[in-house]
């Protein structure tokens, strides 16, 4: 239930199962609610596994942390293959490109749009999901994909109000082919109080850049500024391209979100019900590891329940466990460090902050912690997806020669 990232991928690796599947989204479109975009190379991976093209999909960039001043702090260096297998370690796009080539691999009669789940309860024999139009659906699997406000998730496990960072965010991009930045490059900065940030991307064929700017905001106020004036003030300070590429931003090209998440859950799956992506665990974009993990997500759960036979309670919960359970511990850590990192860098007291900076600056503490734990995750989970993916191979070889 749900057509973004999550949704959309959990269809994909269910269709390459014996399982039928559905994915019903309450909008006539499955359409993306944001515009910037980075994906590491394990969601990159999934995709391909599931079917879907990838080639040309973004920008490969190099990620690095600076001070405002351009001074390096942190580089992600992954290992030269991984480079060379999935073309760079962060891939810079705009979304509609990644629905648009993840909906061009599902299968027709798959999504069904204009489809809002209301409520659905459940026994040990099925699922039963009442729809907006007043009528029902029975199921053996339902997997909320729905989001941070899952109905799923509040169903399952109750509702708890989401975690205000008392931050926000505000992203575009441009295609302007005038200005003088070097490509192949994901540049995390930050001045005392704000994060300022560009990489590169492609779209449609086209090379262009996005950037975004994250800095406090009191989450119980309305914001009631302009856009790109606001924006235009945050990139101050900043090291060229930064305020550059603000400038040469459409306005129509800029949007803004508020950054809240939801700690993590200590189970996800309750019965014949489970959750993928957001639903799941919400993300501050610090981690930009949301839409990555959600693609995962979704590729995980496809592989866990094939072969399965799912109107088995017994067998369905094994399944349900065998998937959730490395990605809660993955899942969780990322969650926790983006929320941490959101406090450091924005919500720290005044004085304490040159000294941070200072810190940031002469000691290895960014390189060893980001630097060096990203492409150490990274690995980790490109092993899980390789283990995920022959375990399904051989039950495929198996099933096909019995
Ligand atoms: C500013 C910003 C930057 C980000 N940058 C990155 C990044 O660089 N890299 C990255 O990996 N992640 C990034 N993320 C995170 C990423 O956007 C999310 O983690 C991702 O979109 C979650 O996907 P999802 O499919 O779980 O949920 P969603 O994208 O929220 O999709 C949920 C879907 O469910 C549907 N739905 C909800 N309720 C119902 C219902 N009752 N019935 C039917 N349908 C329903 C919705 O309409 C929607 O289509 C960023 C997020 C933000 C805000």
């Amino acid at each position: 239930m749900g057509a973004g990232p999550a949704g959309m991928a959990t269809a994909l690796s269910i269709a390459q199962t014996e399982h039928d599947v559905i994915m019903l989204e309450r909008y006539p479109a499955a359409r993306p609610a944001g515009n910037i975009l980075n994906l590491w190379p394990p969601p990159i991976k999934a995709l391909r596994l599931m079917g879907v093209d990838t080639v040309d999909l973004g920008a490969p960039c190099q990620s690095e942390f600076r001070s405002a001043s351009g001074r390096v702090r942190a580089v992600v260096h992954l290992p030269q293959d991984v480079i060379d297998q999935y073309g760079g370690g962060f891939i810079g796009m705009l979304r509609p490109q990644l629905y648009s080539r993840m909906l061009a691999s599902i299968p027709e009669g798959i999504l069904r749009t204009n489809t809002q789940v209301t409520s659905f309860d459940q026994d040990e024999s099925g699922v039963r999901l009442d729809l907006a139009d007043g009528s029902t659906l029975e199921a053996d699997l339902l997997v909320g994909a729905d989001g941070i406000d899952s109905l799923v998730r509040r169903t399952l496990w109750g509702d708890a109000p989401k975690r205000e960072h008392n931050l926000h965010i505000i992203g575009g991009f441009t295609f302007d082919d005038t200005l003088d930045v070097p490509t192949g490059r994901c540049v995390v900065s930050h001045t005392r109080t704000i994060q300022g940030s560009w990489t590169s991307i492609r779209h449609e064929g086209r090379a262009g850049f996005q950037w975004w700017v994250l800095g406090a905001f009191d989450s119980s106020k309305e914001f009631a500024g302009d856009l790109q004036a606001t924006a235009t003030k945050m990139a101050e300070g900043f090291a060229s391209p930064l305020p550059q590429l603000v400038a040469a931003t459409d306005p129509g090209s800029l949007q803004r979100w508020p950054i809240r998440d939801r700690p993590p859950l200590e189970k996800w799956s309750k019965g014949r019900a489970t959750l993928v992506g957001d639903a799941a665990h919400p993300t501050s974009p610090y981690a930009a590891y949301g839409a990555g993990m959600s693609i995962e997500d979704g590729f995980f759960l496809g592989r866990r329940v094939a072969g399965v036979d799912i109107s088995d309670a017994g067998a369905l919960t094994a399944a349900l466990e065998k998937y959730e359970a490395p990605r809660r511990a993955h899942t969780a850590f990322q969650v926790d460090i983006a929320y941490k990192l959101g406090k450091i860098f924005h919500h720290i007291p005044a004085p304490v902050r040159p000294i941070r900076d200072l810190f940031f600056d002469h000691s290895p503490f960014l390189q060893k912690m980001i630097g060096d734990g990203t492409p150490g995750e990274i690995l980790k989970q490109l092993d899980e997806i390789d283990d995920a993916e022959r375990e399904f191979q051989s039950r495929r070889g198996a099933s096909t020669s019995a």
